[in-house]
């Protein structure tokens, strides 16, 4: 197996002796790529341009942070000739697992530094009102569009015939993305304070000049200070909305949000359409509203 970082700014060329192999056609059964979670693998099948497949290892509804592969995960990724990595926990384990089978995986790295290398503990460095960048980068346009050029020059590595398809798809995702914000930037005032039970969103926040609030410390509920520092700085900052992907995290938060009169809002930060999913966070913490999703549904961490 071999683990590729691409330079977040110049990309280059990536060598994997697998690559040059298979003649391409659009329907090549071989051009089969994995994602470590659905927001990734949503990206992956934008930028294939129709040639690529590329599922998530965690299915919709799972949680990335505390899923662990099963031998069936390993050996369906096994067949894939890329892996996008995304910095979850998981991936070093999987990543294991999997280069016992199929030497010729090759691993893209996606995010910020050493993120093949980072464990379970990294979630931690998101604390109460942690702004900086999480493991959810993809909640930020930019750090997104960062990633679309990394995906785009692998496959394009892998399969130099479709190049031209490829950097076509990475032209229009971008154009997405700048478009969206732009727009957001317009919605959101900078300064939002918002409330979260998983600290999910500080990407999100990272990328618009906002301050998230998250209930979660170190990835475990929060004691009885946690909650009161929480609750106060809410209160103090005068935030309006806690956003919840599932039911538990929506009980987990019901005090507080009725404490500091706090709408909860069900948002799906792992959706395998991150631009969507970016748009309706924002719509949740805009102050013009959105949030007409305050109950609860199915959905997942
Ligand atoms: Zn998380």
């Amino acid at each position: 197996m071999k683990s590729l970082r691409f330079p977040r700014l110049r990309l280059v060329a990536v060598f994997c002796a697998i690559a040059a192999a298979a003649p391409s056609s659009a329907a090549d059964p071989s051009l089969r790529a994995a994602a470590s979670v659905p927001p990734v693998a949503g990206l992956a099948r934008a930028l294939g341009a129709g040639r690529w497949t590329c599922d998530s290892v965690v299915r919709t509804g799972a949680d990335p942070h505390t899923w662990e592969p099963s031998p069936r995960d390993v050996a369906a990724l096994s067949g894939a000739r890329l892996f996008f990595a995304s910095g979850m926990p998981f991936e070093k384990v999987l990543a294991d697992k999997v280069s016992a089978r199929n030497h010729d995986l090759c691993v893209v790295e996606l995010g910020e530094g050493g993120v093949i290398e980072n464990d379970h503990d990294a979630h931690g460095s998101h604390g109460a009102h942690d702004s900086h960048s999480d493991l959810h980068g993809w909640l930020s346009p930019h750090e997104l569009a960062e990633w679309a050029e990394s995906v785009s020059a692998a496959f394009a590595e892998q399969d130099p015939d479709g190049a031209k398809a490829y950097a076509k798809a990475l032209a229009d995702t971008k154009a997405g993305l700048d478009a969206l914000e732009r727009e957001l930037r317009q919605r959101l005032p900078k300064g939002i304070v918002f409330g979260a039970v998983h600290p999910a969103y500080g990407a999100f926040a990272e990328a618009f000049g906002l301050e998230q609030v998250a209930l979660e410390t170190d990835g475990h509920e929060p004691g009885p200070r946690a909650l009161a520092r929480a609750r106060n700085r809410l209160r103090s900052r005068g935030a309006r909305v806690i956003l919840v992907q599932n039911d538990a995290e929506a009980r987990l938060c019901s005090s507080v949000a009725s404490e500091c009169s706090l709408r909860v809002v069900r948002v799906s930060p792992l959706s395998d359409d991150p631009l969507s999913a970016i748009r309706e966070i924002a719509a949740a913490v805009a102050p013009d509203g959105g949030g007409e999703k305050s109950v609860p549904g199915p959905a997942s961490r």
